[in-house]
């Protein structure tokens, strides 16, 4: 298929170089040059302007938030110069407002409209083992179903409406930073008593916790390894923030990310946003007067 890929950061850049991998002919574009001069060296095809890149069969973003959307042009004008028959695939983690309002602005101009937000870090995103949350019209989904399958290990739809997607993502990510505040407060409580917080994380996460969420973000707590960030501390505060408006349009109050989301502010205040969001276990540290991030 002909496809087109705006936004190569740390997850767009190794998705896209699956889509390549899979056989298909890709135009890609990216606001900064450099990963765009990557995967023109693995075959892609750059784009002078955002609008090549819509002038194939499907499109797919991976922007960073809500606002790098609007400024592209995705929420709006760029779509009128969509190719006929183009789907959207919008892979971001945005808000369910966002998400409402686009699938109105693609449906005014006849663009089909997929979100498809993502779990799994950027290892994760090389390795094609991503899990794929997707909603949209059902022949929507069926058109970038086999797309979708090629990036991750599971797809799974969860409604027709997209933002259905994104909610559901929202949530998700919610359970994940719950997962690494807890650990991050639990481990400097370890430390501060004298034990070994890698023994601790061990027999935890291969007992009670064993899974990928906590044996990884575990990992990096214990190592107290926060760069190069996988992702990004100032967007696991864009998620927390996301989660407190999706509480709150569908009144669900959710003290627990109201205080991640404080922490993330905190953490980013202290400099940290732009290392990996296992970082809040440095604040941690730093609160109960140990070595912080
Ligand atoms: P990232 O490395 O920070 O990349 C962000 C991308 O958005 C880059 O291509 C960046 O362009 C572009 N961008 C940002 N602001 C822009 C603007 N105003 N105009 C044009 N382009 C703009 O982020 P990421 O980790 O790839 O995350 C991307 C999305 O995936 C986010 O919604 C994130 O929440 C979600 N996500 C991330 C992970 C993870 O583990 N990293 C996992 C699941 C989902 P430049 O290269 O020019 O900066």
């Amino acid at each position: 298929m002909k496809i087109g890929f705006i936004g190569l950061g740390n997850m767009g850049a190794a998705i896209a170089g699956n889509i390549l991998r899979a056989g298909h002919q890709l135009t890609v574009w990216n606001r900064s040059p450099a990963p765009v001069a990557e995967l023109v060296g693995r075959g892609a095809v750059a784009a002078k302007a955002p609008k090549d890149a819509l002038q194939g069969d499907l499109l797919f973003s991976m922007l960073a938030n809500d606002a790098a959307l609007r400024e592209v042009g995705l929420a709006g004008p760029l779509l009128d110069q969509a190719a006929p028959g183009l789907v959207h695939v919008n892979l971001a983690t945005v808000s369910v407002e966002l998400a409402r309002e686009m699938t109105e602005i693609h449906a005014a101009r006849g663009v089909g409209y997929v979100a498809a937000p993502v779990f799994g870090r950027p290892d994760a995103a090389a390795a094609a083992k991503l899990i794929v949350i997707a909603a949209g019209r059902g022949k929507d989904v069926a058109r970038v179903r086999p797309i979708l399958e090629a990036i991750g290990q599971r797809v799974a739809v969860a409604g027709e409406a997209p933002e259905q997607a994104n909610l559901f993502k929202i949530a998700g990510n919610f359970m994940l930073a719950a997962a690494i505040e807890t650990m991050g407060e639990a481990v400097a409580l370890v430390r501060k008593g004298g034990i070994d917080p890698a023994l601790f994380i061990q027999v935890l996460t291969t007992s009670l916790f064993a899974g990928p969420a906590y044996q990884g973000y575990g990992a990096l707590i214990v190592a107290e390894k926060y760069e190069p960030a996988g992702f990004k501390l100032k967007l696991g505060k864009k998620d927390a923030g996301l989660a407190l408006a999706a509480g709150d349009q569908l009144q669900v109050p959710l003290p627990l990310a109201s205080l991640v989301h404080d922490h993330s502010i905190e953490a980013m205040a202290s400099g940290l946003g732009e290392k990996d969001r296992a970082a809040l276990a440095g604040l941690a540290a730093a609160k109960a007067g140990l070595p912080g991030a």
